[in-house]
C-alpha cells in the first residue's frame, strides 16, 4: 500500500525540487527537508510506552517511543535522505545496502549490505528518493527480512506505479510513503516527469 503525503508544505517543495533549474545544494537541502515531513507521517504508527516525566509543576503522563528505529539507505541516493531522517529520530541506527544491476539478467546484485541487529524486532525504514522499477527496493526489503527484519516501511520521494506495484506484489506487509507518484517510466527507466537522476543531482556529478 502506498500513501501520499500530499500536504502543501511538501508539494511546494516538490515543485522546487523538480525544477532542473534547481542547483546540487538545494537540491540536498530540499531532500533532507522533504524527507523530515515524509517521515514524520511514515513513523506515526510506531510503538510508544507511556512514561510519567515530573515537570516544575506536576507529574505527567507523556509517551516515548518503544521501538528500535533503523533507517536503511540503499546507496548511492539514499544517502540523500538519511540526514533529513536522523534530524527526526537522532537515535535511529543506520544500515547500508548496495545493489547494482546485472547487464545480462537486469537482476538486482547486492554488492553491499550491513544491517544493525536490531533489525530484528524494530522497524526498518528503507529509504531512496526514486521507487522506479522498484527491483531494487524489493532486493533490499529481501535482505532486510533475510536478516530477520519484519516490521520494514519505505519512504521515497517520488513513485513511479511501476515501482509502487512491484513492491506490493513482493511485499503486501510493507507500506511505501511518497511525496508523489508520477506517471509512468520510460525506455532508461527514468520515472517520468520525476526529476532526473536524483543521485547525480544530490551529488552535482551530472554532465
Ligand atoms: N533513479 C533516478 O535517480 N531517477 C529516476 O527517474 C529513476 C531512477
Amino acid at each position: 500500500m502506498a500513501e501520499l503525503i500530499d500536504h502543501p508544505c511538501v508539494q511546494h517543495k516538490l515543485a522546487i525540487i523538480r525544477d532542473e533549474e534547481t542547483g546540487h545544494k538545494r537540491f540536498r537541502e530540499l531532500a533532507t527537508e522533504i524527507t523530515k515531513f515524509i517521515c514524520y507521517e511514515a513513523l506515526k504508527n510506531i510503538r510508544t510506552r507511556e512514561v510519567t516525566v515530573t515537570t516544575p509543576v506536576a507529574d505527567a503522563t507523556c509517551r516515548k517511543i518503544d521501538t528500535d528505529l533503523v533507517v536503511v539507505p540503499i546507496l548511492r541516493a539514499g544517502i540523500g535522505m538519511l540526514e533529513g531522517i536522523l534530524e527526526l529520530v537522532p537515535t535511529a541506527r543506520v544500515g547500508f545496502v548496495g545493489l547494482y544491476r546485472d547487464e545480462e539478467t537486469k537482476a538486482p546484485v547486492t554488492y553491499y549490505e550491513r544491517f544493525p541487529p536490531q533489525i530484528k524486532g524494530g522497524t526498518s525504514i528503507v529509504i531512496d528518493p526514486m521507487l522506479a522499477t522498484g527491483g531494487s527496493t524489493v532486493a533490499a526489503i529481501d535482505l532486510l527480512k533475510e536478516n530477520g527484519a519484519d516490521d520494514i516501511v519505505v519512504v521515497c520521494i517520488v513513485a513511479s506505479p511501476e515501482g509502487v506495484e512491484l513492491v506490493e506484489e513482493h511485499h503486501p506487509d510493507v507500506k511505501i510513503y511518497a511525496a508523489a507518484i508520477d506517471d509512468c517510466l520510460n525506455e532508461n527507466k527514468y520515472i517520468v516527469p520525476g526529476l532526473g537522476d536524483a543521485g547525480d543531482r544530490l551529488f552535482g556529478t551530472s554532465h
